[in-house]
């Protein structure tokens, strides 16, 4: 059930959309509206996720538009802590701008090879450097229709947050995000999901114990619309939403509001 110490979040990733010019019009737009809406709830935070790039142009727009539960996050970094890895980002570099970072997205797990074990090394790394890592979970279509869901979701939560420290773990929050649900327009149902993150949370219990497992911020990712953010956010076990495609637009402000409905003042 939902505890009044899991603040809900709400984290935009702007995926690969937005060079610094761009992105800071936009972040200018969306602040406007949304530092109003945050600074009316305690019950909410909102991280916006924008390339690489284009962090430093948004961090200047959140500077003159300013709000304390409206926070920086990037989409990917690296584990190790600096040295010849030609493009990559060091967590020290990241935690300068950022206070979150999103790990093993799918997208990064299918297109860049990011296995489990990497994204452990990548979330151990982010807690070490005060970063709040949003670690990315969920079966592909395929495994969804071969019913192995609890299968896949149980070895992944077991190597991607395995191994944390007792005095970070409910630093973490993980996103479930079916893979067949992102970016289709077919979101899951907010009882499907439901049933997943209650699921993801006990194997988390039995990780890390009871305490933690009440703790920890488990959001749900795909297709998130402000059409559909008042029925995920219905559910007591769902904290929030990491959103994809509507974060590049006006309906991020809406979600947003949609949740503050939810969650109240
Ligand atoms: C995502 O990329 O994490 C995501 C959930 O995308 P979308 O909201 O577009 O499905």
């Amino acid at each position: 059930m939902k505890t009044p110490a899991r603040t809900a979040i709400i984290a935009g990733n702007w995926k690969m959309n937005f060079g610094p010019l761009q992105a800071a019009t936009f972040a200018g737009e969306i602040l406007s509206d949304l530092v109003p809406l945050v600074e009316a709830s305690s019950h909410i935070i909102s991280i916006i996720c924008p390339p690489a790039i284009s962090l430093a142009a948004v961090q200047h727009a959140m500077r003159e538009q300013y709000h304390q539960r409206i926070e920086l996050g990037a989409q990917n970094m690296y584990f190790e802590e600096k040295g010849a890895f030609t493009g990559e980002l060091a967590p020290s570099m990241v935690s300068e701008l950022c206070t979150s970072v999103i790990l093993g997205h799918s997208e990064r797990r299918a297109y860049f090879g990011e296995s489990d074990e990497l994204v452990n090394k990548k979330t151990l790394a982010a807690l070490r450097h005060g970063l709040r890592p949003i670690v990315c979970i969920g079966e592909r279509p395929d495994q969804y229709d071969a019913g192995q869901t609890r299968e896949v979701i149980a070895s992944q939560s077991l190597h991607s947050f395995g191994r944390l420290p007792a005095e970070h773990v409910k630093e973490v929050v993980i996103a479930y995000e079916p893979i067949w649900a992102i970016g289709t327009g077919k979101a899951a149902t907010a009882e499907g999901a439901g049933e997943v993150i209650s699921y993801i949370r006990q194997l988390f219990g039995e990780m890390y114990g009871d305490e933690a497992a009440l703790a920890v911020r488990i959001l749900y990712g795909g297709s998130v619309t402000s059409d559909n953010i008042g029925e995920f956010m219905a559910h007591p076990d769902i904290d929030g939403a990491l959103v994809g495609g509507a974060s590049i637009k006006p309906d991020f402000v809406e979600i947003v509001r949609k949740t503050i409905e939810t969650v109240g003042m």
